[in-house]
């Protein structure tokens, strides 16, 4: 058993974590740099260290301080959260060189599924479909407007090491092809320090459905079912939902074909601890695999809701060495889960962030109703991090009952002194489209589009 854990992050899911370790009897650690000397997940820990400044780069990117704050806590592991080093092969190996046990998957899984170019070759390998595109790394302007050429507009640029939405272009022509190849490389240069890209086929408005793995260290894996993220702006995921209303009402078969799916990829990357395997699904039902996520994901609270099981106790189990006491038959999906993630951003100025200080604070409650954050009255949002200050999830025993709920836990949700992402999510919630169950990845634009400004980005 470990009996303490270092968690080598900050915000809402360093919060999440000291949670599950807490109900597992075991210490924890937060590390903070020194702009969130205030933060609540410094003061839920049994001990926190100051790592550096504010710049993450200078802070939780740095896998030095990392693991010096835990041999000097004396940790027996470390919980790398989403984000930051979470999946860094390379802190992977130091974490195990220095005899810490890293709570994610081994380092030979994480650089098998590391570069998306190289996943997708591995995907293909296992018999899952990608998206016609090129095979590898596109090194040349001729051999981008070569694959056009080949797979047909439109096309999508992507870095190969991207993250986050970010380093990818749309292109429709030859002309965009070649101004998006250059900006792709330049943008993904300057965020992932690799401009490696690739080309593939560009759907216009699909689904991005995705599969929650689970995979002890013995090679038993299970799959938690699906969860619908298409509620995207900027490639940027902000409410997901399970199980997913596409495939409910839709391609009720898709469930199993997925599932096996993202089971095959796991298996042929010898994949172990949680895990998500991305696909994006066009209207006919045809499905693609885009990326596994070699971590825990933001909306991992809606899969938690349906299934019962606790992923972040799962992750820690795993690492333990612990066999996973579940076969796909043992996993049961009961009611309906949905997810908006609060983000401090303003909605009407392209989801510009919002950092600040939080005057009021109340969040919402009663049956149903879970709100993982680590805001409150007085907390100053730092403006070196994610905008994200939380996340609202409601359940019910039909995705009818979890919507209501979740409409009204939003207007319950009271945060003053800085623009949310909230009015803007009580709009979508209250979509005749989106009631249906009938949205794709195009939704948020469509809504900004229709200019249904009814929505406001002020505090209530
Ligand atoms: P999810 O797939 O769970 O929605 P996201 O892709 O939104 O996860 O990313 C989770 C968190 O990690 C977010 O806070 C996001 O800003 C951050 N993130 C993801 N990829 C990267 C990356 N390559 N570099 C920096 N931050 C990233
Ligand atoms: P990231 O690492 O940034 O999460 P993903 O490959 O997972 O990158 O893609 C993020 C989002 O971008 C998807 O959820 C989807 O909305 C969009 N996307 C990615 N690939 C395609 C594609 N080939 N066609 C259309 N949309 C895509
Ligand atoms: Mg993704």
């Amino acid at each position: 058993m470990f009996e303490k854990i270092l968690i080598a992050n900050r915000g809402e899911i360093a919060v999440r974590i000291i949670r599950a370790c807490k109900e597992l009897n075991i210490r924890t650690v937060a590390v903070y740099s020194e702009a969130d000397a205030n933060s609540i997940h410094v003061q839920l820990a049994d001990e926190a260290i100051c790592i550096g400044r504010a710049p993450s780069s200078e802070s939780y990117l740095r896998i030095d301080r990392l693991v010096s704050a835990a041999e000097v806590a004396d940790v027996d592991a470390i919980h790398p959260g989403y984000g930051f080093l979470s999946e860094n092969a390379h802190f992977a190996d130091v974490c195990e060189s220095c005899n810490i046990r890293f709570i994610g998957p081994s380092s030979r899984a994480m650089n098998a599924l590391q570069e998306k170019a190289v996943s997708r070759a591995l995907a293909k390998k296992a018999g899952v479909p990608v998206a016609p595109g090129s095979e590898g790394v596109v090194e040349t302007e001729a051999e981008a407007l070569a694959t056009a050429k080949k797979i047909g507009y439109p096309v999508l640029i992507k870095a190969i090491a991207g993250g986050g939405g970010r380093g990818m272009r749309v292109a429709h022509n030859d002309i965009s092809l070649m101004r998006g190849y250059h900006t792709a490389r330049a943008e993904a240069e300057k965020a992932f320090g690799n401009s490696g890209v690739y080309v593939e086929k560009y759907f216009e408005n699909p689904h991005h459905i995705e599969f929650q793995i689970l995979g002890d260290s013995r090679g038993n894996l299970v799959h938690l079912g699906e969860r619908d993220c298409s509620i995207q702006r900027r490639h940027q995921k902000l409410i997901e939902e399970t199980p997913s209303p596409f495939i409910e009402t839709k391609f009720k078969d898709l469930r199993k074909k997925m599932g096996k799916a993202a089971i095959r990829i796991a298996e042929v990357a010898q994949y172990n601890n949680a895990g998500t395997v991305e696909f994006i699904v066009d209207d006919q039902g045809q499905f693609y695999f885009l990326e596994v996520n070699k971590r825990i994901q933001v909306e991992h609270p809606v899969t938690e809701e349906v299934t019962g099981i606790d992923l972040i106790r799962a992750q820690i189990l795993i690492a333990m060495g612990e066999p996973l006491k579940l076969s796909q038959g043992d996993i049961h999906f009961r009611g309906h889960a949905i997810e908006c993630r609060i983000n401090a951003e303003d909605p009407l100025d392209g989801f510009r962030p919002s950092p600040g200080r939080i005057e009021m604070y109340y969040s919402p409650g009663g049956r149903g109703v879970r709100v993982d954050s680590h805001a409150y009255a007085g907390y100053t949002i730092p403006p070196h991090y994610d905008s994200m200050i939380g996340k609202l999830i409601t359940y019910g025993k039909d995705r009818r009952e979890a919507l209501d709920r979740m409409n009204r836990a939003l207007g319950e949700f009271l945060i003053t002194g800085i623009k949310t992402t909230i009015s803007f999510e009580q709009t979508v919630l209250q979509d005749p489209d989106f009631r249906r169950g009938v949205y794709s990845t195009g939704f948020i634009e469509e809504i900004l589009r229709r200019g249904s400004q009814g929505f406001s980005s002020e505090a209530a």
